[in-house]
């Protein structure tokens, strides 16, 4: 059944920023076809306990702070240390910081960089131990449509840049590690409605023109970029690697 290929029994999947927006709503999915889910966070909102114990998956939480040097790596032997191994890295903590390039501050550049392409990269090396030892593993990075286009009308340049580190990424890893079994892949959501996008959706200014530069005339939800993770960590997609798979009702077609 094609259907099978779906499951996840029996696999282990370390889902950072797994206890907010997106990567809840991954942890659910890969939850709900049989993974055992572990979640990292700065904290654990009963919110999320709720969300996950509603939809009948089990979870371990563990509290990391991705910006603190060897964070990333303790998560991951933290994992494997819970679970016993680590089939499935998804790396999507991220944060996005707005403003003008003319003074866009050091401190700020370095943060965004730091979480989202630093703390990735440093994800995905202290996973290859494990999946190495295991014959095979699976990383998926979110990425963003912001590193494909220069979305507008908000001024990002510093968030577009990493996205598009973690697309270059992705592809690098994956030609690297394909022969060990290694797949490596991205989704590049548009906008998804999370704490992350309230403020843009919000705002007079912006969400007109997300919404016309948007064909399907709408922002998108967590779980409909969750079940194309869900694809690629599965082995329903056991021939895809180094994809960049855009969930984005339309926008880079323009
Ligand atoms: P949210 O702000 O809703 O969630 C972010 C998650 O990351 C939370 O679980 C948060 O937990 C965690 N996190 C944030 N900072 C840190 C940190 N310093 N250390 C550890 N964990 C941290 O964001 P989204 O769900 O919207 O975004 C998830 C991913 O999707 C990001 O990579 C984002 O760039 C990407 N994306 C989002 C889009 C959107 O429109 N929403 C569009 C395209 C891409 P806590 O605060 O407890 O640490």
């Amino acid at each position: 059944m094609i259907l099978d290929r779906f499951r996840l029994d029996s696999r282990t999947a370390l889902i950072t920023g797994g206890t907010r927006g997106i990567g809840l709503a991954i942890a659910q999915a890969l939850g709900e076809v049989g993974a055992r889910i572990v979640i990292s966070g700065r904290t654990l909102p009963k919110s999320t306990e709720r969300t996950l114990s509603d939809a009948g998956v089990s979870f371990d939480f563990l509290a990391c702070e991705l910006l603190e040097d060897g964070a990333a790596e303790r998560l991951v032997a933290d994992t494997v240390a819970k679970a016993g191994s680590l089939d499935i890295l998804v790396n999507n903590a991220g944060i996005a910081i707005h403003g003008d390039s003319g003074d866009f501050p050091d401190a700020t550049w370095r943060q965004i960089m730091s979480l989202n392409v630093d703390a990735l990269f440093r994800g995905c090396r202290a996973a290859l131990a494990p999946m190495r030892a295991q014959g095979k593993g699976v990383i998926l990075n979110v990425g963003s449509i912001s590193g494909i286009v220069s979305n507008i009308p908000q001024n990002q340049v510093a968030y577009n840049s990493s996205k598009a580190a973690v697309h270059m990424m992705t592809k690098s890893l994956a030609s690297e590690l394909a022969a060990e079994n290694i797949r490596v892949n991205a989704v590049a959501p548009g906008y998804i409605e999370t704490d992350l996008s309230r403020g843009g959706i919000a705002n007079p200014d912006w969400f007109p023109i997300w919404r016309r530069m948007t064909p399907m005339g709408r922002v998108g939800q967590p779980d409909e970029v969750a079940a194309a993770a869900l694809f690629l960590c599965s082995d329903a997609a056991s021939y895809v690697t180094g994809e960049v798979l855009v969930v984005d009702g339309g926008y880079t077609t323009r």
